[in-house]
């Protein structure tokens, strides 16, 4: 789950969509999300060891 942010009415919710456009549940826009690969909110090496 990723937190998403409208950038229209700033309401902010968890969504597991992996998909380009969302719908923001609070206004009901449809916008682009933000597909980058470096994350400007935390930049931590993802390291998986078993
Ligand atoms: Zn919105």
């Amino acid at each position: 789950m990723k937190k998403t942010k409208c950038p229209k009415c700033k309401y902010q919710w968890q969504t597991s969509s992996a998909m380009m456009y969302i719908t923001c549940p609070n206004c009901q826009r449809k916008f682009e999300r933000e597909m980058k690969s470096s994350d400007k909110t935390k930049q931590k090496p993802q390291i998986k060891r078993f």
